[in-house]
């Protein structure tokens, strides 16, 4: 039997041993789920969606208890825990009143007898990896419109967030989601791989861009739809007629809000000469305020880092900035334990021969770098290999418009940061991954437009 033990990083203490799936129970599952998701596929719109209304209604009842525990398995703060569950609320909604009108039956042609229309049949049974960083968010932003839209799904939470995973799963099934519609894969990696062999009709994403080439190398001979969110490097453009004071506030907190562990934190910062000195004082001030503690605490801002593992990545990042120049203001390294703890961290005088540049840091760690020209400022946002998101910050629109047109970003921010709406598609550019959630289009991902023919005799 397979045993996963969970940890609370914030403190090291083991706070649930679970027993995981291996190679026989998936092959189970996913034989189930495919005999359930016809019968789901044939019930009702209006009870499809029911049932996920009185999921919601079960969030919102239990919220303090979930948040509670993403906070003990993910570090995560609990003020963002709870802001995590609100704002999927908001999400669950804008699902609720989209999935109707975005995938109706079309009638595309009609004359002479012959008709033309494109069904948005589900796709069937899909798999969905999930990331620990926002379980609830990058988990509902795919079973909530694949269970709307008529498909069965195996849903495998990140090893880090299995206890949010598993109140997932006991919500959706108290909500009337049948057990064989919804089921949760318990394990690591491991169970990715053997969730990958069974047949699926979709696979759905979030994670590392390491795993995420795994993943498309094994699922390329299956032939079935596979979408990536992968990760970022993304950067801003703080202009020179910008407010530094307001525009540093605006971007700390987008650097270390969730202790830097956002596929969207702010990575990069590019600031105009002119305004550069006034910036990187007022940034560093607005990070001296932020409180790092106990995560449980409504006014701790700086949790704990998830995974131990990327303690060392932070540690490599901030030795070879070191040494290649950049002047550290705060920070810069981890803190005593027990627990997984990392200072936030200020570089400035930062260039692109420094990995801190160039690598996700996945963590409350930042760089700032001195440009003369809007020129440079876009020439540099675009020197990556990534892409989800890029910002820039100032009173000029157009100016903004201008900038922003030319940088190679699934999102782009005029003024603000760190921002996803459930109205708009969720993407990325080159290893920032490919396909998308959100919007309509992140509820029509979950169909296949099937196209009838049909001649009145
Ligand atoms: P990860 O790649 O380590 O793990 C993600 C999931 O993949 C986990 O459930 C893990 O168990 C599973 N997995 C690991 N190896 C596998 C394999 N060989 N086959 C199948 N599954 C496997 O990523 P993580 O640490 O959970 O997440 C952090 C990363 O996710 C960051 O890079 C972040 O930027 C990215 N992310 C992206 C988005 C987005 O929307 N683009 C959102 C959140 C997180």
């Amino acid at each position: 039997m397979n045993i996963l033990d969970i940890f609370n990083p914030a403190t090291g203490a083991k706070i649930a041993s679970l027993q995981a799936d291996d190679a026989t129970s998936v092959t189970d599952k996913a034989a189930r789920a495919r005999a359930a998701q016809p019968g789901w596929a044939a019930v009702p719109l209006t009870e499809r969606a029911a049932c996920i209304k009185r999921f919601r209604a079960g969030i919102e009842r239990d919220l303090q208890s979930l948040a509670a525990t993403m906070t003990r398995e993910t570090g995560k703060p609990i003020q963002m825990s709870r802001n995590e569950l609100n704002g999927l609320l908001g999400r669950i909604d804008f699902f609720l009143a989209k999935f109707e009108p975005s995938t109706a039956t079309e009638t595309v042609f009609n004359d002479a007898g012959m008709t033309e229309q494109i069904e948005h049949a589900p796709l069937g049974v899909i798999a969905n990896i999930s990331a620990w960083n926002y379980p609830w968010f990058v988990g509902g932003n795919v079973y909530v419109p694949a269970l709307l839209t008529g498909n069965a799904v195996l849903y495998k939470p990140s090893e880090y967030a299995t206890q949010s995973g598993l109140e997932m799963a006991r919500l959706l099934h108290e909500a009337g989601i049948p057990r064989d519609v919804f089921i949760t894969l318990i394990g690591g990696g491991d169970v990715g791989v053997a969730l990958q062999a069974q047949r699926i009709d979709g696979l759905f994403f979030t994670g590392s861009h390491a795993t995420g080439v795994k993943i498309a190398q094994a699922l390329g001979p299956k032939l079935v739809k596979l979408q990536l969110e992968l990760g970022g490097k993304d950067p801003t453009y703080v202009c020179d007629d910008a407010n530094p004071v307001a525009a540093a506030a605006s971007l700390a907190d987008g650097a270390m809000y969730n202790t830097g562990q956002s596929c969207c934190s702010v990575e990069r910062i590019y600031v105009h000469e002119k305004i550069y000195d006034a910036f990187v004082s007022a940034f560093v001030d607005t990070v001296k305020g932020f409180k790092v503690g106990d995560t449980l605490a409504d006014d701790t801002y700086i949790g704990a880092i998830t995974r131990a593992p990327q303690i060392d990545v932070l540690d490599r990042q901030v030795a070879d900035a070191k040494a290649r120049g950049a002047r550290l203001h705060i920070g810069g390294e981890r803190l005593p334990g027990p627990g997984n703890w990392y200072a936030p961290t200020v570089f400035s005088d930062v260039d692109h021969t420094m990995e801190l540049m160039r690598e996700e840091s996945f963590g409350p760690i930042i760089g700032i770098q001195k440009v003369a020209s809007d020129a440079d400022a876009v020439q540099l946002m675009n020197d990556t290999r990534y892409g989800l998101t890029a910002g820039v910050y100032t009173p000029d629109e157009s100016r903004a418009r201008k900038l922003l047109a030319q940088v190679n970003a699934g999102s782009v921010y005029w003024n603000c940061c760190d921002r996803v709406s459930p109205r708009l598609p969720w993407s990325g550019y080159g290893d920032s991954g490919v396909g998308l959630t959100l919007s309509t289009y992140g509820i029509q991902t979950f169909t296949r437009p099937k196209a009838w023919h049909l001649r009145q005799p």
